[in-house]
């Protein structure tokens, strides 16, 4: 496979020339070296971008459907490398790779028929109250767009961004994670071979302060779509803000789990589990404190620690691995340092704690620590790895209460057997989406953002297109 940038329809060196290693997290091996740009890259990318706009915006819905249908079906007929891809790059075991890019073909499925719809929705009359003018609406993309992603779901980030932008007809640059670039380089050879039109989607690959804040700060592009830290998105807004750029913004979170002593305890155990170790917790929505009623904390605990010791630690290309390597050996440091500051801190560490395995790869085990102080580092920030830290609550207002204290909004999960609270308790949480007695289940149909320092504005649904889209009123004089 190619391993430059996608510009103009072409695969393209750095201008400067300059490749950097990919790395393999489960056994630090290169996986490939990568054309590594800069803003002149990026100068390119927009240019073409630009170029390619007048036409593309022009193109019907219909029309833009067919080549969105044509990307789903060339994913799929890829779906085994893809996933083989993602995960020697990332590290997530294979299954959940699998889950990968079945999302991204139902989002690329999902925006094709959003955008078929678009035909019919444009240039509609608005009812007004005055005889004498009539007034119609239009939907008008919004220009050349920057879409900046992460490298813990490399190419679910890049289709909820991708599919919609290109479905309200932007012409799009993306840059994927310098660390995890090779799913989406897989994805571009893919819309490579759909035939859309030179300079529509435009790929640079490369580190955030070369070729990210020159996106961003780039007079060419109109709308920044970004996917990734807290910190990070708050330096892309000031910066979209000299040029007042619209900006959408998918952040951190430090997301809750509820279960309330009438949960069907056997179910919510899964579900809390899945909740932190999926992806070895490197999940923006994992819900890294759980709120647990005191009557049944101590068996939930002894549940907790059994299932999280059974969890299966290894090669992520082994069926039977359920926890793969963090992706960075960064992450890895990082995680390890929230744990030796947890356990200074007389923290009750219930299991895990440690690395695991004796050679090469980021491996950590599964981590639990109990009774965490609410105004403990690791109950406040965002750990991004398995760690899962457990407090308890005595009514419902208590755990309303201590799951909306943090700065972060981003989703939750409440499992109570109870409908009628499972109701007043989703309604009273500040996040932009609640699990109820389910795993984190996402469709491309409900939105997908949060509150807070969680992110501005929502991806999927049909809010994930109107991101991308101007509203503009034409107003007629009849009378
Ligand atoms: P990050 O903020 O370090 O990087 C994200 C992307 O921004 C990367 O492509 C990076 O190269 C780029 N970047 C870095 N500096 C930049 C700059 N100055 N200007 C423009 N772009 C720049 O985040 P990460 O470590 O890759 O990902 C982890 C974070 O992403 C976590 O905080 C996680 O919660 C968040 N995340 C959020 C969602 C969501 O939907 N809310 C989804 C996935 C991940």
């Amino acid at each position: 496979m190619r391993h430059q940038h996608y510009i103009a329809g072409q695969w393209r060196a750095s201008e400067s020339g300059r490749v950097e290693p990919i790395i393999n997290p489960a056994t630090e091996d290169v996986l490939a070296q990568v054309a590594w740009g800069d803003s002149a890259d990026v100068d390119a990318a927009v240019s073409a971008a630009t170029k390619a706009t007048s036409a593309w915006s022009r193109t019907s819905g219909r029309q833009r459907a067919d080549y969105l249908r044509a990307i789903a079906l060339g994913v799929a007929a890829e779906r085994d490398n893809l996933a083989r891809l993602q995960t020697a790059n990332n590290g997530k075991p294979i299954a959940e790779s699998r889950v990968d890019v079945d999302d991204v073909i139902a989002t690329f499925d999902y925006y094709a028929g959003l955008a078929q719809d678009l035909d019919a929705a444009q240039d509609n009359p608005v009812a007004l109250p005055n005889a004498a003018f009539e007034a119609s609406l239009r939907y008008e993309p919004c220009g050349v767009v920057a879409l900046i992603v992460p490298w813990n779901f490399p190419m679910v980030t890049t289709a909820w961004k991708l599919a919609p932008a290109l479905a309200a007809g932007c012409c799009v640059v993306l840059k994927p994670s310098e660390i995890t670039p090779l799913p989406e380089l897989a994805l571009a050879e893919v819309i490579d071979s759909v035939g859309l039109r030179a300079g529509v989607f435009n790929l640079v690959v490369g580190g955030g302060a070369e070729v990210g804040a020159a996106m961003v700060a780039h007079s060419g592009v109109r709308k920044v779509s970004f996917t990734g830290s807290t910190a990070i998105g708050g330096a892309v807004m000031k910066s979209a803000a000299d040029d007042i750029k619209n900006v959408s913004l998918e952040l951190g979170g430090k997301s809750a789990a509820l279960v309330f002593a009438d949960a069907d305890i056997e179910r919510a155990l899964d579900i809390v589990c899945q909740g932190i170790f999926y992806n070895a917790g490197q999940m923006c929505s994992a819900t890294s404190r759980l709120l647990v009623e005191r009557t049944v904390a101590d068996d939930f605990i002894r549940g907790l620690k059994r299932r999280a010791e059974a969890i299966v630690v290894g090669d992520p290309m082994d069926g039977r691995t359920t926890m793969g390597p963090l992706t960075t050996r960064q992450q890895y440091r990082k995680v390890l340092k929230y744990i030796e500051q947890g356990v200074a801190a007389g923290l009750h560490r219930v299991t895990g704690g440690q690395p695991v395995g004796q050679g090469k790869g980021f491996y950590l085990a599964p981590t639990i620590f109990a009774d965490v102080p609410v105004d403990s580092p690791l109950w406040r920030e965002e750990i991004f790895g398995p760690v899962l830290c457990v407090n308890t609550f005595e009514s419902e207002q208590e755990a309303i209460s201590m799951a909306n204290q943090s700065e972060f909004g981003l989703v939750a999960t409440v499992l109570t057997g109870d409908k009628e609270r499972a109701d007043r308790v989703s309604a009273a949480l500040d996040v932009g989406l609640v699990w109820v007695n389910c795993p984190q289940v996402i469709f491309p149909q409900t939105s997908w953002g949060g509150m807070k320092k969680s992110g501005i504005g929502r991806e999927l649904g049909p809010w994930g297109m109107r991101a991308f889209q101007e509203i503009k009123h034409v107003v007629r004089c009849i009378g």
